[in-house]
């Protein structure tokens, strides 16, 4: 298990970098883990935990783009996704 700051440090590099989308997910399915690499933590979601599959069209349509998570870490994304941290011009509701 890591740290929570340490999972919301790297959830904010890979939005930034672009390696995780900074959008909704177009589809989100809960269940079991099969193994497979956390998109955030990147450590595999055991069997014994619980993963989310995190789905995103691509334009234009083709196979979706698909993030395996683990249930915190998607939380993490989230919040890292809806807080605007990372943008420069998401603050436009405060009046200077
Ligand atoms: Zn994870």
């Amino acid at each position: 298990m890591q740290e929570e700051a340490v999972l919301r440090a790297k959830a904010e590099e890979k939005i930034n970098k672009g390696t995780l989308p900074k959008r909704v997910a177009d589809r989100l399915w809960g269940g079991p883990g099969v193994g497979e690499p956390c998109a955030v933590c990147e450590q595999p979601v055991a069997k014994a935990e619980i993963e989310f599959e995190v789905q995103f069209a691509k334009d234009g349509g083709g196979p979706l783009d698909v993030f395996h998570v683990h249930t915190r870490c998607y939380a993490l994304w989230e919040l890292v996704r809806t807080d605007g941290a990372g943008a420069d011009d998401e603050r436009s509701e405060s009046p200077r």
